[in-house]
């Protein structure tokens, strides 16, 4: 089988002397949307922060496109391919068009033009209000700058950390509607999230408890295990 676009293997990892992650491992395939779902505090914010090296990790590997980018800056993370949302996603002292620009920062301008223009069909809300600072949004619209960022980038892989956070029902739908028309266009999506309404998106999903992967598989096999159902069709 192929190698996988993105993958982490055996990554221990944690903050001063508590250890968080013990030996989690994840993969996205090219073109595969994959979910990590996990409770509050399970260590999912600290696995993405561990592939786009934001946090070194202290045992463990990953891996993109064929390489070893365990040891990479962040930065050149993001020039082999990885963008990624934080939970926060936007700069909210900035404005839309400043935000699409740093998303595209290591982007030739011809490029970053054609693209922000794409990106504002796609999210026609921002269209017409480029010099709106970000932190004038509303929580969904704040959310879909925060996409359109992340893509600015051009990335590979869209690396998302809980899209829902702070959403009413309503915009978490739009923001699950938007990821959806990136499925199988060449984007692969990585979307850690403790709300299942995302698992519609999954082409497969990672459970995250405890700082371990406990379950990899497709979103039926999830649904036919009982108990992994009824411990995450309980949280959201
Ligand atoms: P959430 O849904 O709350 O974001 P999560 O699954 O993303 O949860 P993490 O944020 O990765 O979880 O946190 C995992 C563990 O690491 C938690 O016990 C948390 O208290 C701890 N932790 C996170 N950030 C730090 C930090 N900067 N310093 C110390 N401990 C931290």
């Amino acid at each position: 089988m192929a190698e996988p676009l993105l993958s982490a293997s055996g990554i221990e990892t944690g903050y001063g002397k508590v250890q968080v992650l013990w030996g989690a491992g994840i993969e996205v395939a090219e073109r595969q949307s994959v979910v990590l779902l996990g409770a509050n505090g399970a260590g999912k914010t600290t696995l993405l922060k561990v592939l786009l090296g934001l946090l070194p990790a202290w045992g463990g590997t990953v891996r993109l496109a064929g390489e070893d980018i365990t040891a990479l800056r962040t930065d050149h993370r993001v020039r082999r391919g990885l963008s990624y949302m934080s939970e926060i996603g936007v700069f909210t002292g900035l404005s839309i068009a400043e935000n699409i620009r740093i998303g595209g920062q290591f982007v030739d301008s011809a490029t970053l033009r054609r693209r922000t223009e794409e990106l504002f069909e796609i999210f026609p809300d921002l269209a017409g209000r480029r010099s709106t600072l970000a932190g004038a949004l509303s929580g969904g619209q704040r959310k879909m700058l925060g996409i359109a960022k992340a893509l600015a980038a051009g990335p590979r892989v869209l690396v998302m950390d809980e899209p829902s956070a702070g959403l009413s029902p309503l915009f978490v739908s739009q923001v699950i509607a938007v990821l959806g028309k990136f499925r199988g266009t060449g984007l692969s999506l990585l979307i850690a999230e403790q709300n299942v309404a995302f698992l519609d998106l999954a082409d497969r999903v990672f459970t995250l408890e405890g700082g371990r992967v406990g379950f990899s598989g497709t979103v039926e096999e999830l649904n036919a295990d009982d108990a992994l159902h009824r411990a995450y069709f309980g949280l959201a």
